[in-house]
Order: C-alpha cells, then sequence, then structure tokens
C-alpha cells in the first residue's frame, strides 16, 4: 500500500492488537493483524505443511487475505478454510471457502468492505526438515532476487497476462531510473526502491513513467498491484 504525500482524512483502524496466533489440531487460527510470517514459523515449529511460501511476505495476515497473497507457486487461497469478518454496519459475519472468491491478487475482500479480524488456515502433518528446507530455499531465492537492503513496495505491478512486469520494464531499459528519491531497482526490476527519502510523489511519477515506457516499447498496460490511497 502506498500513501499519497497528504495523508489520509479519515480514520484508520491499525489491527496489530489482533495477532493471537495458536493451533488446533492441523489448523492455525491467527488474528489479522498478526505477520503472516509468525504464521508461517508456527507452522513448521507444529510440523505443518501448505504455508512454506508465506515465509518471506512481510504483511500481516489480513492483508495476506486481502491480496492472496503467493510465492513460489503457493498462495493463500489453497490454506485458507474460514474468515471471521466485521461488515461496516457492524455485524460479526463467518465466511467459509465457498464464500472467499479468491482469484489472482483478489478476493471477495478486494470487493467487499469487511474488516477482517481472524482466519483459520488448513494445513497438513508434514516433515520438519522438508519444511525448513522449502523455507530455506524460498529465502535464499528472495534474498537472491530482491532488493531487500531497501525499503520498497514489493512487487509494483500485477502481472500482464503472458507476460512478466519486472522483465518488460528491464526490456524498456529502465532499470537504474530514479525520480527523487526512488528508483527502478537495479537487482529486480519489478521493485521500486526507495534509495534517498523517496516521497510518494517520486514513486508514483516512477510508476507513471514506467507505465508509459512500457506502453510505448510493448503495447502493454501495466497495472498496479500496490494499493493506491491518499490525497494528492
Ligand atoms: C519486500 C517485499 C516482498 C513482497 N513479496 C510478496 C510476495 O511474494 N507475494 C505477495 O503476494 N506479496 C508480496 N509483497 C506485497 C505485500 O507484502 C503482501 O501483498 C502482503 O500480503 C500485504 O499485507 P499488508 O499487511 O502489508 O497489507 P497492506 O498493504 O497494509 O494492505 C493491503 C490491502 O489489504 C487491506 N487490509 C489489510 N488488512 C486488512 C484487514 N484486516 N481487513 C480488511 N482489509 C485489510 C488494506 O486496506 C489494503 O487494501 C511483498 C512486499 C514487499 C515489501
Amino acid at each position: 500500500m502506498l500513501v499519497r504525500d497528504k495523508g489520509l482524512r479519515g480514520i484508520v483502524i491499525a489491527l496489530e492488537h489482533f495477532n493471537t496466533i495458536s493451533i488446533e489440531g492441523n489448523q492455525i487460527i491467527a488474528g489479522s493483524g498478526a505477520k503472516i510470517i509468525d504464521v508461517s514459523r508456527m507452522a513448521l515449529e507444529h510440523h505443518l505443511t501448505g504455508l512454506e511460501f508465506a515465509c518471506g511476505i512481510p504483511g500481516s495476515v489480513g492483508g495476506a487475505l486481502v491480496m492472496n497473497a503467493g510465492a513460489y507457486g503457493g498462495e493463500t487461497s489453497t490454506v485458507l478454510k474460514k474468515a471471521t469478518v466485521v461488515s461496516y454496519s457492524g455485524e460479526l459475519i463467518n465466511l467459509e471457502e465457498k464464500d472467499f472468491q479468491f482469484g489472482y491478487r483478489k478476493s471477495v475482500f478486494t470487493e467487499k468492505d469487511y474488516i477482517i479480524v481472524e482466519a483459520v488456515f488448513e494445513l497438513q502433518p508434514g516433515e520438519y526438515a522438508k519444511i525448513k528446507e522449502e523455507m530455506d530455499t524460498f529465502t535464499a531465492l528472495r534474498e537472491a532476487k530482491q532488493p531487500l537492503e531497501y525499503p520498497s513496495c514489493g512487487s509494483v505491478f500485477k502481472r500482464p497476462p503472458g507476460y512478466f512486469a519486472g522483465k518488460l520494464i528491464q526490456d524498456s531499459g529502465l532499470q537504474g531510473t530514479r525520480i527523487g528519491g526512488a528508483e527502478i531497482s537495479t537487482k529486480h526490476a519489478g521493485f521500486i526502491v526507495n534509495v534517498d527519502g523517496a516521497s510518494s510523489t517520486d514513486y508514483l511519477k516512477l510508476i507513471q513513467y514506467a507505465q508509459e515506457k512500457v506502453r510505448e516499447k510493448f503495447g502493454v498496460e501495466l497495472e498496479t498491484e500496490v494499493k493506491i490511497i491518499g490525497e494528492d
């Protein structure tokens, strides 16, 4: 999520205290403010497989549900069993698999104004050493390919059908392009990194620039994965 420089008029609800994580058999019950990385570590400690993909995704359980966060062939939709949400009218609603409508980086949660409070993940018994090995492999891949040494919003653009956003940006010769303190990563062209006190405006201008250049060169529209909110 990228907040424009003039911020937000309204209430921002931080759910970081909804951060309990507990185990019931093969299920993990997690508050929406818990970190998905911690949930994945808890799964490892209890020899449960299914959440290895999430071991390096820096976000909350709520964010993972909304975005159907995924990596290395796994995604939230494959393990989410139930979710408890609060509607804007204050009603507590229990959702099940049939309600989630998961797609690529979208779900019922991107369509409706629900506030997620809790999630239940259904995992399978596994071998500690195998789960750990997979998580270590994913972590090594992430460290090798992603510019984790700088702050960023992760992948800026969604994968356009038939292409990879990073590759299109790379092939447009844009790596290293800088506006203010924001730079298209030289390590992974799908990331825009904050190398020197970037403002949201720097970031947004660079997003637009990359979109224009890729449109000109390849005729492909890059749509942002990062959610942009707040006032100009
Ligand atoms: C270095 C890096 C690597 C990343 N790698 C990946 C990756 O491999 N795969 C991937 O999918 N993503 C990746 N991301 C993107 C991001 O971390 C994930 O999409 C993450 O799941 C978003 O969670 P968040 O808590 O940060 O959500 P936010 O960005 O804060 O929010 C995302 C959306 O969810 C909504 N939301 C959040 N919590 C709730 C709630 N409780 N109830 C209702 N709505 C809510 C917000 O309003 C917003 O619309 C990466 C990001 C970075 C910086």
